[in-house]
């Protein structure tokens, strides 16, 4: 079986659709989604569509939380803040109550998805380091997991002890732990504008992030045309 791994899709239609036809160019016959469908670009309700399309196993991603219900006060940032309540608005009532009836961490096949981290879940924690992921391996109890949240590709791998694997394609071995980062969709962080995710085939145990170019521009303008931070836009391009 090939499992497409996706996340952090953060409203931004154009290089989730990328995502989706690479994949299936691919042969992936499965999908997984790790939350944070929306938040930040210009079409949370056109994603989350597609996403119950595929009909496949989601996680809740803090955005997804946010976004479905208004808090007032919190610690976000402006600009995040200012994107959660537009997406609140073009969410409809039961768009937001599917993302509330989302889980946390799900199993699916042999391996764990979770949107931050094992350990407390409901926390978000970021995995961008060895130490964090000895936190989240700590509460593995299947030999794969994938978690997004970070918007930056890595690899852990638990052998004698935790490190952080070079590359980003690699084939599983007996006997290690791996916490696999796929990256984000819609607004990759590490210098790289590319929408990543993951493929992962279950036969051969190989992992393997992979890189989409899409049609930045246009997801450009959306965000522009609805109003939303001007710097929303700009970071697309800057993978930042
Ligand atoms: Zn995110």
């Amino acid at each position: 079986m090939r499992y497409a791994i996706f996340g952090d899709i953060h409203a931004n239609l154009e290089a989730f659709e990328a995502v989706l036809e690479h994949a299936n160019s691919l042969g992936c016959q499965e999908f997984v989604c790790l939350g944070d469908i929306v938040g930040y670009n210009a079409n949370p309700s056109e994603c989350l569509e597609k996403v119950r399309e595929l009909g496949c196993p989601v996680v809740r991603g803090n955005h997804d939380d946010d976004s479905s219900k208004l808090k007032t006060g919190g610690n976000t940032n402006p600009v995040a803040k200012a994107a959660q309540e537009w997406t609140f608005n073009k969410l409809t009532e039961e768009q937001r109550a599917w993302l509330q009836s989302l889980r946390y961490v799900r199993q699916v096949d042999n391996f764990t998805i979770v949107h931050a981290s094992l350990d407390h879940p409901q926390q978000w924690h970021y995995v961008t380091n060895k130490f964090d992921a000895i936190a989240s391996i700590a509460y593995q109890f299947t030999q794969l997991c994938f978690v997004g949240h970070s918007h930056v590709p890595q690899i852990y791998v638990r052998g004698e002890s935790v490190e952080q694997h070079d590359r980003l394609d690699i084939i599983m071995e007996e006997g290690k732990k791996y916490l696999v980062n796929i990256g984000s969709v819609g607004q990759p962080r590490d210098g790289d504008w590319r929408a990543s995710y993951c493929v992962y085939d279950t036969e051969t145990g190989q992992i393997a992030i992979q890189r989409i170019e899409y049609d930045i521009a246009t997801a450009q303008e959306k965000i522009i045309a609805e109003g939303l931070p001007q710097s929303l836009a700009a970071r697309l391009a800057e993978g930042a």
